[in-house]
């Protein structure tokens, strides 16, 4: 790289571990910092839907057959309503065929572990960014136990709050924005074809603000995620209940396989999640000088198009080229954004309505939701979702 000798990157997540992959093949000298202090901390989290874009993002490190043998091929995208309907069934499987690429369902954790495999020893653990300073010549790191380091460039990929995005920022920026609802995301146990079928991501839709996704990630063990407006959420008396005994309540009449789901999850498996995005703007931009974002920490959306890890994945190819094929790193910086920005900020806006309209509680509302699914998702819905997800630059 004409530039970049060494590099420093914030945050050992799926976006920071494939800038360091890819900075790594490419001949630089990178350390990661991490504030969690050991892998198995590192490496929890529930489960996730990779998008043909991502895999082809990752196809770039020749990290793609590696993710894709340890996860499950999702051939159908399947949208039900919460009396059982089916409003919508997306044939996956040759939009692979065509993009060259398969949809994949598998853990975060094993997403993680495999890329921390391929980042090698450049990741410390327990090392904390604390702030920055730069120059002309290159970017003092400051951890939080005083150590300082040195390099050419600094990748703020330290998630949705940021130390490093405060520092460029430094108080000006737009607050995070609280979607109006929480994901509550588990891993449970469950065997059985004939209970969740392997290959198919579903998406239930029901009324009351209440949603349901699941899929099955091997054998033994299915992924769901129960997304619940706040003023669901606001109902349940959370100090005299287990979050099992919430969810179960909250999902008691949706259709099987939804309560055996719920049933069959231990409680400390349960992790909700409050979500939030961020509106995109420019102000401030990604980076400055020798210092940029991406992931979560540029560009932070709504889980509602599962893009926000495969967006994370694009920006970090993107950068690693970037550096590569400019003579400066400011200029690197700042192409960034440029080829990254549109792409992302159209994502954030079409997540943050499709969650917009998960929240909606009326009968009436929701059934014309239903029927508006029932006769465009399969045709419009889809061809749009794909023209957006497949319109990739890095
Ligand atoms: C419920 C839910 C479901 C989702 N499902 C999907 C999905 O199916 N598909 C998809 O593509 N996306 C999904 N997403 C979004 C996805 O999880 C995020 O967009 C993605 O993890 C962002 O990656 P990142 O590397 O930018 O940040 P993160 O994954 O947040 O990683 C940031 C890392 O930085 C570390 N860190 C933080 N501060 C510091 C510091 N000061 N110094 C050092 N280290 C620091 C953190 O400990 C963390 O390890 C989902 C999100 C949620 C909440």
């Amino acid at each position: 790289m004409p530039a970049v000798r060494n590099a420093i990157v914030a945050g050992a997540g799926i976006g920071g571990l494939t800038a360091a992959v890819g900075l790594r093949r490419a001949g630089v000298e990178t350390i990661v910092l991490e504030r969690r202090s050991t892998p198995d901390r590192l490496l929890t989290g529930g489960g996730f839907m990779l998008w043909h874009n991502a895999v082809l993002a990752l196809r770039e490190l020749k990290l793609d057959e590696p993710v894709a043998g340890a996860g499950v091929e999702i051939v159908y995208h399947e949208f039900r309503s919460d009396r059982n309907r089916r409003l919508a069934r997306w044939d996956v499987a040759p939009e692979a065929a065509r993009h060259g690429a398969p949809a994949l369902g598998l853990r975060r954790s094993e997403l993680n572990a495999l890329l921390m495999d391929a980042a090698g020893d450049q990741v410390r653990l327990g090392a904390r960014c604390a702030g920055f300073t730069q120059d002309a010549d290159g970017v003092t790191v400051l951890l939080d136990d005083g150590t300082e380091l040195r390099a050419d460039v600094l990748i703020g990929a330290d998630g949705i709050r940021s130390t490093v995005r405060e520092g460029l920022r430094k108080g000006h920026d737009l607050p995070l924005r609280y979607a109006g609802y929480t994901a509550w995301q588990a891993i449970t146990r469950l065997r059985g074809e004939d209970v969740v079928p392997t290959g198919t991501f579903f998406n239930l839709w029901g009324r009351g603000g209440l949603r349901f996704l699941y899929m099955r990630l091997n054998e033994d063990e299915v992924y769901w995620d129960a997304i619940t407006a706040d003023s669901v959420g606001a109902s349940f008396d959370m100090l005299a209940k287990s979050r099992r005994e919430v969810m179960a309540e909250a999902y008691r009449d949706w259709p099987d396989p939804v309560p055996r789901i719920v049933e069959s999850t231990a409680e400390e498996a349960i992790l909700p999640i409050d979500i939030f995005d961020r509106p995109p703007d420019r102000a401030g931009g990604w980076g400055r000088g020798r210092v940029v974002l991406i992931g979560d920490a540029a560009h932070p959306m709504t889980l509602n198009l599962s893009q926000g890890a495969g967006q994370a994945i694009e920006d970090a190819v993107a950068l690693v080229r970037l550096l590569s094929s400019h003579d400066s790193v400011p200029a690197a910086v700042a192409a960034l954004e440029d080829l990254r920005l549109e792409r992302v900020a159209g994502m954030v806006k079409t997540a943050w309505t499709i969650g917009a309209m998960g929240r909606w509680r009326s009968g009436p509302l929701c059934a014309g939701r239903d029927l508006f699914m029932r006769a465009f998702f399969d045709s419009v819905g889809r061809k749009q979702s794909y023209r957006q997800m497949m319109d990739v630059r890095f």
